[in-house]
Order: C-alpha cells, then structure tokens, then sequence
C-alpha cells in the first residue's frame, strides 16, 4: 500500500465492507434434499434431523446428554431454572451481556467479577474471594473461544458446594488441557448463531453428563409437558427447527476444518502484527486451543500513537469493518449499572480490557490474502498514527 489512507484522503484499501464475521454454510444444493424431506413429512420442527443433529453433536463431544434448543440464550435459562438456583451467581463482567440477563430472568443476583488481564476469562483467585453465604453457582464463560481455567473453578465448586455452569457459546470445539470441552461442570451451554463457530441460523445445545438434569430440561424446552398438558415443571418453548439441525449437520462435517482455519489466520496476525509497538495479543494456554471465535488485539495508546477508537476510525475509512468486544463490560450496560453503583471503581482488569479492545475480521472461509490487506492498513495506521490524531482532533473542535 504505498497510496494515502482513506483517513487522510486517500483511497480505502477495500472498495467494498469487509465484514469481521461470515458464517461458514453449505451450498444450497447441499441440503436441498433433506429440506424436501421434511417438507414432505410435515415434520419442520423437533424431529428426526434434531435427534441425528443431537447424537452427532454428542458423539463430537464425548458427552453423554446433549439437548438441542432455539439459542445459547433459552439454553441458559433452561439450565439455571432446572438447577434450582437460588441465590447469587458469580459470573464474569466481561462477558457478552447474554450470559447476565439470563440470570435476570430467573430472579437471581449476579455478583461480577473480574477476568484474568492475559486469558480474559473469569479469574478463580477473584472467584474464591467472592464467594459469600449465599453464593449458589458460578456461571464461567468461554471468551472469544479461550476456555476459562476449569480446574481451579471445578475445586471451588467442590470445596464450597456450588453449582458450576459455563456459558461455552463461543467453545464448540474448544480444548482444555487437550481436551474438548462439553463435559466440564453441570452442564454447557453452546451457541449456533451465524457469528459462532458452528451456526444452525438460530440454535444452542445444552450439554450435561447429569441424565437426571438432562431428562428435565428435555421437558423443559418444550413448556415443562411430558405427555399431557397437566405441565410438570415451568419450561419455555425453545425448541429446534428441523431447518437448523439440517443445516447443524452439514456444518458439523467441516468444523474441525473451520477452527483450524480459523487457528492459523490467527497466527498469520499475531506474526504480521507483533512487530508493532503498543499492541497486544490474547493469551492461549498450550495445552488449550481456542476456536478463535473472534481475533482480538489490545491498544496500548501510549506506544502505539493512537486509541483503539482511533484506530477502528481509521480502519473503517479503509472499508474494514472492526467490533469492540466487550465494551462496555455488563456492569457499566444501563440496564445493570443502576443496579450495582457500587461497582464503579472496581475490575482493573476488565477495565482495561474493554478500553483498549479491538477485534478484526476472521472467518472460515477469509482470503489470506484480505487478512495481509489488514495488517498492512494497521502498519501504515500506526506509521501516520501523529497526523492521523491531529486530523481526527480537528474534526472534533
Ligand atoms: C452469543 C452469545 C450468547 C447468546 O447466544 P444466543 O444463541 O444468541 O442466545 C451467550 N453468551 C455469549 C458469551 C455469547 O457470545
């Protein structure tokens, strides 16, 4: 690139958006005659395709319960009202807000929590310190695909008698310490939307090695009603459409192919970008693998010359589209923050995370050759970053 940056006049890099996320899906062709097939039947909804999109999902994982549902969202409501939860949670701050409104709608008090300033996920030294009388369960998400540290977090639940759930919506296919996550705690709650790893359109997957658990919230996606209409238990109508588990299955075959794509794009930025100063870079353990759900970069203002509100300016002039994941963390959302003005001053960690975030484009199917058009925009960002900052002052007085 050695014209000028859209910013400062030039031509953007991209003549057209690109986007940070693509689903992976099939061609058309692919699921024509599944499609047909339940047209047919009559059968769109909780069939034969759910139950084979079900067992292979199962299979996948290596876990014994699974049960398909309408989101990650219903799948979290399902398993804190089938647990009988009473109390509060501790849950992450930096978090998608999902993860917290699905306590709100079960009534129960999330406690936050701060998150590790290398990993992001959930700090177990920041848990233990929270837990208090009348702590029922931590809630520990996966973030970007990075799984949270299980282990400690499985040793509090034990120690302290809690309830253990993760929020695993950006893990299908995620590994801790080598191995697939799904059977970690209660249970997981996966996502399908067409920005996870695995999409079904609209969908989620409740996993559990507890059958007990796992034949209640069976009933509870469908109203809490076994045979009769006297309902046993208070459900939610959260089923699976036949279109999705069709659609689950196809994608299922390749997601093994898809993460590993998505695992060296990762790495194509973390070598192209890591000779600039001011920027920093999730940290993997080795024994995990992330699903690299998103790729994110922290902005070190200082050292690099610009924000990272700067800096995505800067990007989306080169028609590259960036998101601030999560910004802001759940406490300071409005519909939380009246709740919890105590928390103000607190979670450095989180803080700083959510400031300084950025995440880029990265997807199944992205051209290489896209994701070196990014990295070169970023290096001549970085390069201008001293008139970039003066041009974008300017615009503001
Ligand atoms: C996407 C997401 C959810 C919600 O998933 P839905 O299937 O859209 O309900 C929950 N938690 C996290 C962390 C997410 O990113």
């Amino acid at each position: 690139m050695n014209s000028k940056l859209a910013i400062l006049g030039g031509k953007p890099i991209f003549d057209k958006l690109l986007s940070i996320t693509r689903p992976s899906l099939p061609e058309i062709e692919e699921i024509k005659s599944e499609l047909q097939d339940t047209f047919n039947s009559g059968i769109i909804t909780n069939g034969k395709y759910v139950v084979e999109f079900e067992q292979r999902c199962a299979e996948y994982l290596g876990v014994e319960n699974v049960i398909a549902v309408s989101n990650a969202t219903t799948g979290l409501m399902l398993v804190e009202k089938a647990l009988g939860l009473n109390g509060e949670v501790l849950v992450p701050t930096f978090t998608f807000t999902a993860t917290c409104l699905s306590l709100k709608w079960n009534n129960l008090e999330s406690v936050y929590v701060d998150c590790n300033p290398k990993s992001f996920t959930i700090d177990p030294v920041a848990v233990e310190k929270a837990i208090a009388g009348n702590t029922c369960a931590i809630l520990a998400v996966c973030i970007f695909g990075n799984p949270p540290d299980i282990e400690p977090l499985d040793k509090l639940a034990k120690d302290y008698r809690l309830n253990l759930i993760f929020d695993s919506a950006h893990g299908f296919g995620t590994k801790y310490k080598n191995r697939l996550i799904g059977n970690f705690g209660d249970a997981e709650i996966f996502s399908f939307t067409p920005t996870k790893i695995l999409t079904t359109g609209e969908g989620g997957l409740i996993t559990t090695n507890d059958k007990k658990l796992a034949q209640k919230i069976q009933l509870m996606r469908n109203y809490g009603i076994e045979s009769d209409y006297d309902c046993e238990y208070i459900g939610l109508s959260a089923r699976m459409l036949e279109f999705s588990a069709i659609l689950g299955l196809k994608n299922l075959n390749k997601v093994e192919e898809v993460i590993n794509f998505r695992n060296k794009l990762a790495q194509d930025y973390r070598t192209k970008l890591s000779s600039l100063p001011g920027i920093e870079f999730q940290e993997i353990n080795n024994d995990c693998r992330s699903t690299f759900k998103d790729f994110a970069i922290l902005i070190d203002e200082e050292k690099f010359g610009l924000n990272r509100d700067e800096l995505a300016l800067a990007l989306e002039k080169e028609n590259i589209q960036t998101r601030k994941y999560f910004y802001p963390p759940v406490h300071l959302q409005k519909v939380y923050r009246h709740f919890y003005p105590k928390y103000k001053e607190e979670f450095v960690n989180t803080l700083k995370i959510s400031n300084n975030i950025i995440c880029l484009p990265i997807y199944g199917d992205m051209k290489e050759d896209d994701l070196e058009k990014v990295c070169k925009a970023i290096y001549q960002i970085q390069l201008h970053s001293d008139e970039i900052k003066k041009k974008i002052g300017s615009c503001h007085v």
